[in-house]
């Protein structure tokens, strides 16, 4: 059995819990690698490391930090075969949607090798006479990164990479379902001219994540995850005096106008509801039909639904790959199930498909419904599997209620060819990330990533702009240098002459 060890100090260390969970291949079911689930001991050791490599880093110039940044994206680029078969081993994703996903990984770092340019701050010359100001952004300390299953390569590096231009050291967390890909992000950081203690990976499950939330050594924690957590770590760590984002679930919505591209539409639900079988917390799973476009669509969808290539996501031809986990199967047909009971039109029914020759892979087929409705727990809830559910409203203001009046508010699309539409959509939409005839509106890494509502506890994005604010204390200094004029001492408080 192989053991998926942790990162510390800039080696590999085997986990000495006695803890473990087991690490699947989905396509298969078997247990491919085991995963140490560290003790509050292993994360105070991570922490110590992180701790000593701060000071030398946060002082190294942020070019040189650009510098090493350069590197790493060189090497991700070049590593990008090896990292997505990791990805798709452990997650079951296809190689061509891992590799995207490392990508959009990419152009984080890319992003915070401008971060000279970023951390250049603000000077004002002659805030009173012979005085001056200027603001500069200085980096936290040791900072932590608590990741999902879907995005094993994507979501670490919304974080790190930022964090560490910025000058602070990390701690990542992977999720222990898929723990491999951060492990090897490290190493190949390491490679990159990271020193030791710079970048730690600590893999395990809540033992961990409590200590990363308790640990007084550590001053902010970015979580992605599903809502509960998000929750519960964000109450947590701000009780501890941390700064701390979490992102957390979502249902997002598509609204799709009478007017729009029907074929445009039915590609756009496809790709973005059963790509990377729904295991995606940008996927759609809510198409909203608008008066006539209910019937279009689902005159379309559904032939489709029944064509999707499903396989193991080694194979190129395959569109949709397993889920995660056994578990994970177990409650997504449970909520098919719960949305057959709750009266919702099953039109395309996956539950029952199997994989020749794979017959133990945790798959599932697509699944429709059509007539779905808001008080269905298949509406309310993120099901976070390969199963879309259509909704049929009367009016664009019926749409956009919906929408508005769904706890979560990641993502969410409207297709249309009418631009007064568009424009109300995403102005009065409350989500935050909106596309217009975009199935998957994933900001760019110069923009930032987060929802709204129930989708984000905190005030920051990720990455971006604001992901140097995350990672960074602004710091101002007011200046006077001797002009050998003595006021004597000032009784009120200080006014700029
Ligand atoms: P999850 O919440 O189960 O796990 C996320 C992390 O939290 C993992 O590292 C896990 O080890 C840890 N964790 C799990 N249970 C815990 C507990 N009880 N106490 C403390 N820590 C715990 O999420 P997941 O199943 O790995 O990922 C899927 C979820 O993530 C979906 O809800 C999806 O929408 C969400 N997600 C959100 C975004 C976003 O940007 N908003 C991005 C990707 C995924």
């Amino acid at each position: 059995m192989r053991d998926i060890p942790h990162f510390i100090d800039g080696a590999r260390v085997l986990g000495k819990s006695g803890r473990y969970g087991d690490v699947f291949n989905p396509a298969t079911g078997e247990v491919g690698a085991r995963v140490a689930l560290a003790t509050v001991a292993e994360v105070d050791t991570a922490v110590k490391s992180a701790e000593a490599a701060f000071p030398k880093w946060a002082a190294t110039p942020p070019i040189q930090r650009a510098r090493v940044m350069f590197r790493f994206k060189q090497l991700v680029e070049e590593r990008m075969d090896e990292l997505a078969a990791i990805i798709t081993a452990e997650h079951g994703k296809t190689i061509v949607d891992a590799k995207g996903s490392i990508t959009r990984g990419i152009e984080v770092v890319e992003f915070a090798c401008g971060i000279p340019h970023l951390l250049k701050g603000d000077f004002t010359e002659s805030v009173g006479t012979n005085v001056d100001s200027w603001s500069m952004r200085q980096p936290l300390g040791v900072c932590a990164g608590i990741t999902p299953f879907n995005f094993p390569a994507m979501v670490p590096m919304w974080m790190f990479p930022m964090a560490i231009a910025c000058g602070n050291t990390f701690i990542l967390k992977p999720s222990e379902r898929d723990p491999s890909c951060g492990v090897r992000l490290a190493e190949i950081a390491k490679e990159a001219g990271l020193p030791p203690g710079v970048f730690n990976v600590v893999n395990g499950d809540k033992i961990a994540v409590d200590a990363i939330l308790a640990h007084p050594g550590i001053q902010a924690v970015s979580f992605v995850g599903s809502t509960p957590i998000a929750e519960y770590v964000y109450h947590t760590g701000t009780a501890h005096n941390k700064r701390v984002q979490a992102l957390g679930g979502a249902k997002n919505h598509m609204v799709v106008m009478p007017d729009a591209d029907m074929e445009q539409a039915t590609d756009a639900l496809i790709g973005a509801g059963y790509g990377s079988a729904g295991e995606r917390c940008m996927a759609i799973s809510v198409a909203v039909a608008v008066g006539k476009a209910g019937d279009a669509l689902m005159e379309r969808l559904v032939p489709r639904v029944r064509a999707l290539k499903i396989g193991p996501g080694t194979d190129p031809e395959v569109e949709m790959g397993p889920l995660v986990t056994r578990q994970h199967l177990d409650k997504v047909r449970g909520y098919v199930d719960q949305g057959v009971k709750e009266g919702a039109t099953l039109v395309v029914d996956g539950r029952d498909f199997k994989m020749q020759g794979y017959e133990k892979g945790f798959f599932i087929g697509g699944c429709l419904f059509d007539q779905v409705t808001e008080n269905m727990r298949i509406y309310k809830e993120e099901i976070f599997g390969p199963v879309l559910s259509v909704v049929r409203a009367p009016s664009f203001d019926a749409a956009l209620k919906l929408v508005n009046d769904h706890e979560f508010g990641n993502g969410t699309s409207i297709f249309t060819r009418d631009g007064d539409a568009a424009r109300t959509f995403a102005s009065q939409c409350k989500i935050g990330m909106v596309g217009v005839n975009v199935p998957i509106p994933v900001p760019v890494a110069y923009h930032t990533f987060g929802g709204w509502k129930r989708s984000l506890f905190g005030d920051v994005n990720m990455h971006g702009p604001e992901g140097v604010r995350f990672y960074t204390k602004i710091k101002t200094v007011t200046s006077r240098w001797p002009t050998g004029i003595r006021a004597g001492a000032e009784f009120v408080i200080p006014t700029m002459r």
